[in-house]
């Protein structure tokens, strides 16, 4: 059987994930208190219910521990989102996903058993910002604390040269994941393919090794 989502909270975030969902063809309840926020959705997604997610009866009523996933987009109302945490775990949801405003709510959200904690606006930030500081860097996803996947384009130094002749993994202890070259993606690559002007390495490593391998291949 499919997946069923719940979203709560009709902000930006919540509607771009209910939105989502609902485009790959999962079923999706969404949840928020405000009545127009609710119409908003509603030609969006299938079920929508205007409720205060921190009401425990309401969202017993409404049955949300028989699906598979819950997501709480609620953001600025610190408190609603903890208190909306701790009632879905108690209630025994399989998996409840959280946004957090900053890292001390994101700490306050796993102590009461949030099962993961996403924080949308400081991930976009890294991302822009390490766009920022060199121009070749196409994305940028935080896998941990220490470990990042870099998209890097490649001019200079990387073209015309193997992933052998760079050496890469020796050199900066990053692993070469896979080379975009237009719309082909090339996920296990050898060590003599050669990389082309315009080329998109995908490489996973300790940050502080990607940082090296940035300044040095970056521009
Ligand atoms: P975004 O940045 O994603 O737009 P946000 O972080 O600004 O969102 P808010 O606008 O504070 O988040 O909240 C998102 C939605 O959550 C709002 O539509 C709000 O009505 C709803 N919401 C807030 N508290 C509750 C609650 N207790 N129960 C249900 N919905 C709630």
């Amino acid at each position: 059987m499919k997946k069923q989502f719940v979203v709560i909270g009709m902000g930006r975030f919540g509607t771009s994930v209910a939105k989502t969902l609902s485009n790959l063809g999962f079923e999706v309840l969404a949840i928020d208190s405000d009545e127009i926020r609710t119409q908003e959705i509603s030609n969006i997604v299938t079920h929508v219910v205007q409720a205060d997610s921190t009401d425990e009866e309401a969202l017993r009523a409404l049955g949300l521990r028989n699906f598979d996933v819950v997501v709480v987009a609620i953001g600025e109302d610190i408190q609603a989102s903890i208190l909306t945490t701790i009632i879905l775990k108690e209630m025994g949801v399989p998996k409840v996903i959280v946004k957090a405003q900053t890292e001390l709510h994101g700490k306050v959200l796993r102590k009461v058993g949030a099962d993961k904690v996403v924080f949308p606006e400081r991930d976009m930030g890294q991302r822009v910002a390490h766009h920022l500081i060199s121009s070749n860097i196409i994305d940028y996803i935080e896998l941990s604390e220490d470990y990042s996947i870099v998209e890097i384009l490649a001019s200079g130094q990387l073209v015309g040269k193997t992933l052998r002749q760079l050496d890469i993994r020796a050199k900066f202890g990053c692993n070469v994941m896979g080379i975009k070259t237009g719309d082909r993606m090339n996920i296990a690559p050898y060590a003599d393919d050669m990389i082309k002007e315009n080329d998109i390495l995908v490489v996973v490593g300790k940050n502080t090794d990607l940082q090296h391998f940035e300044m040095t291949f970056g521009e």
